[in-house]
């Protein structure tokens, strides 16, 4: 599905002693099956525009469209269900947000939330937790009982169990070690060629973004302060300026990707991101 914003603000508690203006003038375009990052340091906006990707936020001003569906909705008849079931989102430390007993009732909460047939459950369960690398003795146990790595898988293959076309992620691979890291990188990247599971992630991992996005948007104050494929980031002064000024270590990174991964420096050719 593609997402565009234009011209998206956003204020908590409008009209209050707490108003806090968190977006200003948002606007990007995102084509359907796009791997998309989204860096900026702490109280940049980055949650705040995540939330306006499946109507958990609706815009102060401006409009979002998330395929057919336009926000804010003006029509009491829209209902978001729907859009729900297409964009699945996982927020920071999801792990944190399981409840049932087990395993198996964990991911199958949104399946049957959006009423997917009880006859197709089986399927999907198996077919989850075989994309996230989770072993089958687990379903009958509690989440609790698991390791943090293996929770955080369970909470992915709840969002993945309702089939969404897109997938937001919030700094996913935050507290898990390298190893796992790498893991669930790979995960989320063969989820978007071989499914074409148009993907948004938010992290400060620079080396990640440089590896796996097709395009990079970084905010700061709530402003989009560059956007472009992730080598024009890099090669932009002032986006780098801002990035650096986040992620010290990460200019080091991409000098040493740039040689290891050999990356096309020029940009050519009208981005379809614009
Ligand atoms: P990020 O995800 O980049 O850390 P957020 O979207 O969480 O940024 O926050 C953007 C701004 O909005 C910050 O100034 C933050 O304090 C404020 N903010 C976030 N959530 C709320 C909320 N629920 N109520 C009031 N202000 C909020």
């Amino acid at each position: 599905m593609e997402i565009t914003f234009k011209e998206v603000s956003y204020t908590y508690y409008p009209n209050t002693p707490y108003e806090k203006k968190a977006l200003h003038n948002v606007s990007f375009h995102i084509p359907s099956g796009a791997f998309v990052v989204i860096v900026g340091a702490t109280g940049s906006g980055k949650s705040t525009l995540l939330q306006h990707m499946n109507g958990l936020l609706q815009p102060s001003s401006g409009k979002v469209s998330i395929g057919d569906y336009q926000l804010p909705i003006t029509s009491k008849k829209v209902s978001l269900k729907e859009l729900r079931k297409r964009v699945g989102i996982a927020f920071q430390f999801p792990e944190h947000q399981l409840f049932d007993e087990t395993v198996r009732e964990d991911i199958l909460f949104g399946p049957k939330n959006f009423g997917i047939p009880e006859k197709d459950m089986e399927h999907r369960l198996q077919e989850v937790i075989h994309l996230v690398g989770l072993d089958e003795e687990l379903i009958e146990r509690s989440p609790f009982e698991l390791s943090g790595g293996q929770m955080r898988k369970v909470a992915i293959a709840g969002v993945l169990a309702s089939k969404p076309d897109v997938l937001v992620l919030d700094e996913p691979t935050a507290g898990l070690d390298p190893i796992s890291r790498v893991e669930m990188m790979e995960l989320f990247s063969s989820l978007h060629r071989l499914e074409n599971i148009t993907t948004i992630l938010v992290t400060h991992h620079m080396e990640d973004a440089l590896k796996y996005a097709d395009y990079m948007i970084v905010l700061s104050n709530g402003r989009i302060h560059s956007k472009g494929k992730p080598v024009d980031i890099f090669n932009n002064q002032d986006a780098l300026k801002e990035v650096q000024l986040l992620l010290p270590e990460s200019i080091d990174m991409f000098h040493k990707l740039n040689q290891t991964f050999d990356l096309n420096l020029s940009y050519r050719g009208q981005s379809p991101f614009d």
